[in-house]
């Protein structure tokens, strides 16, 4: 029975690392290596609580609601899921564990002209043929080296993930990539660099997909502290969650009305609130689009049923989606469809 062998080792690799290390690990789905379902309640896009008011997270035995949040250091619950769960895919929580993971890709394709966010690349390097170049490259810059003392795995794919040690929930995440049509990297660190730290997770060694197996190759199993080049390099393109912002020119929008007091009227202007502040704290590149077409789809079919007026839920929206920095064209053709679209309320009678 290869098979559970396999699931025992990542498992087991997960415990290991949480017990000795303290490091907060999940099983993932095994074919979409993603986190696991997690409670419909938790699901439902009106929830109206965040993972530290959860009180299916608060709860002893764990849970795997609100994705990456589940992840725990509990090595009783860890044997549970191993236990509940037969995937041979675990990761780590990064943000939580004090961690940031820099994910170097080997995607084919031409690299753009511009592979490094705010740096011009060298006249005499060679163009980068993949994210390890880029990354050794930007140390170069920057006047360091990659260094592989640290945590690393190797991925199926031929990738890396180099993890170090740094202050919890400091960074926040980053895909190194043109915009369609660009020829220069604007966001991330660099062409197929990704930073993966607040929220973030990557798949550990030890753990087998369909795409194969991921192995470490570090001899080392502790992180080591962010390098001074590669804290700053960071810094400097805007992964610092602790720095104080550009403060956006409104506070993020939260509709204050309570329409009515019916159960209806409550449960629609909650289902509002958490709407626009889930869209927008929302980043370009992450579904703001998507996320605004289903919440006006959700809310209209509310509105329609009298749950609460069109017109506020048109204009929250609206602001929630200008706030996440979606173009005026864009929310006006969203919204228009969306409210053509319609769901069916909920059925809310046995609801708290
Ligand atoms: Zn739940
Ligand atoms: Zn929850």
């Amino acid at each position: 029975m290869t098979t559970n062998r396999t699931v025992q080792t990542a498992a087991d690799v997960a415990l290991w690392l949480a017990v000795h290390r303290g490091w907060h690990v999940l099983p993932l789905n095994y074919g979409t290596k993603r986190p696991l379902g997690g409670c419909v309640d938790c699901r439902a896009e009106h929830t109206d609580h965040t993972p530290q008011t959860c009180p299916c997270l608060a709860r002893a035995e764990g849970a795997l609601c609100h994705g990456v949040w589940a992840a725990t250091t509990d090595p009783g619950v860890i044997a549970r899921w191993a236990q509940r769960w037969h995937t041979s895919v675990w990761a780590v929580h990064l943000g939580v564990s004090g961690l940031l993971a820099v994910d170097l890709d080997t995607r084919p394709g031409p690299p753009p002209r511009q592979p490094l966010n705010g740096l011009a690349w060298p006249a005499d390097e060679p163009p980068p043929a993949d994210g390890l170049d880029t990354y050794a490259t930007l140390a170069a810059l920057s006047g360091g080296t990659v260094g592989t003392d640290t945590f690393t795995t190797d991925t199926p794919s031929g990738g890396l993930h180099l993890v170090y040690g740094t202050e919890p929930l400091r960074w926040k995440g980053s895909h190194g990539k043109p915009r369609p049509g660009d020829d220069t990297v604007r966001t991330g660190l660099g062409w197929q660099i990704d930073i993966k730290a607040y929220g973030g997770y990557v798949v550990l060694p030890g753990s087998t997909s369909d795409a194969g197996q991921y192995r470490r190759s570090s001899t080392t199993t502790t992180p080591r502290r962010l390098d001074p080049w590669l804290v700053e390099a960071l810094a400097r393109t805007g992964h610092d969650r602790t720095a104080t912002p550009a403060p956006p020119a409104t506070a993020a929008p939260v509709p204050a009305f309570v329409h009515g007091d019916s159960r209806q009227a409550r449960f629609a202007a909650g289902a509002l609130r958490s709407a626009c502040a889930e869209l927008a704290a929302m980043e370009p590149d992450t579904g703001r689009n998507r996320k605004l077409f289903r919440s006006t789809t959700r809310l209209a079919g509310m509105a329609q049923a009298g749950w609460i007026d069109r017109d506020v839920v048109q204009a929250a929206l609206a602001d929630a989606a200008r706030h996440a920095g979606l173009p005026a064209a864009e929310i006006r053709y969203v919204l228009a469809s969306g409210f053509g679209r319609p769901l069916p309320v909920p059925d809310i009678r046995s609801a708290a």
